[in-house]
């Protein structure tokens, strides 16, 4: 029994890049160099089963990104901006791929740093939002700015937050896998699609780099889960060898399906390597 009612399976995976970040490499990967900075996608996805679909992850809020003095409190410190293309980019990318926000049947956050939680603004009142019961608790009590988290984005009226434990079937052909470390309760994506399995591995793995070299993240919520953050590279690294299985990474501006959004699978399609 899955936790959100859809029946059918996954037909196709709506490929979306919300924004840009500036990234230090360490950042995104344990060794990397602290002055060579990427310019990262801000990704997201749909899983659309035809006559529904479930959207993971959600971006920057657009309208913060656009107020020049909620802007300064939330999202510019150190080196770190938000980027934004025009207009709202989860409204027009959901538009163009032909999805219907009346048959959006939940949405589930890999974790809540403030690039992936933005878009639950368009969720008040709607349908179930999942999320890892210790990346919430995490988020709720502790977490704030310092720690790259919004409140204001997830701590929203008409929020329906669903919380849940570890590996859990969301839909059919759709689960989340615990890959904590980056944040406390980070998760990761699998996506049966009906020839082949794509795996999103959000922030367990910003870089291709991180899945094929066995590197964890550069980054964890604390110094106690840099283990956790190499348990879950190690299970991304061993899925991605799996025959039919494919990890993409969650930041990575050189990964192919980041640079032409669109659907997947697609008429010319490439795989992995
Ligand atoms: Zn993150």
């Amino acid at each position: 029994m899955s936790l959100l009612d859809i029946a059918g399976t996954p037909r196709w995976l709506h490929r979306f890049v919300l924004g840009y970040e500036p990234i230090a490499e360490s950042m995104s990967i344990a060794g990397g160099d602290p002055a060579e900075f990427l310019l990262e996608p801000v990704t997201a996805a749909a899983v659309d089963y035809g006559h529904a679909w479930v959207l993971l992850d959600s971006g920057f809020d657009v309208a913060t990104v656009r107020d020049p003095e909620r802007r300064a409190a939330q999202y510019n410190y150190d080196s770190y901006t938000a980027v934004v293309p025009p207009g709202d980019p989860l409204v027009d990318q959901t538009r163009h791929a032909g999805l219907d926000w009346n048959l959006l049947a939940g949405c589930a956050i890999s974790h809540l740093h403030l690039d992936h939680s933005g878009g639950l603004r368009l969720l008040a009142g709607g349908p179930p939002v999942i999320v890892q019961r210790r990346e919430w608790t995490f988020a709720t009590t502790v977490a704030d700015r310092r720690h790259a988290y919004a409140p204001g984005d997830y701590r929203r009226p008409g929020l329906d937050i669903r919380l849940i434990d570890g590996d859990t079937p969301l839909a059919p052909g759709l689960t989340a896998l615990d890959t904590h470390g980056h944040t406390p309760g980070h998760q990761s994506f699998r996506i049966d699609l009906p020839d082949r399995t794509v795996v999103l591995a959000c922030d367990a793995a910003d870089l291709r780099a991180n899945i094929v070299e066995r590197r964890r993240c550069g980054t964890t919520t604390d110094p106690g889960l840099a283990a956790a953050a190499q348990r879950a590279i190690e299970r991304l690294h061993a899925l991605d060898r799996i025959d039919g299985i494919e990890v993409w990474p969650g930041h990575d501006p050189a990964w192919w399906a980041w640079q032409r959004p669109g659907r997947y699978p697609v008429p010319t399609e490439r795989t992995k390597k």
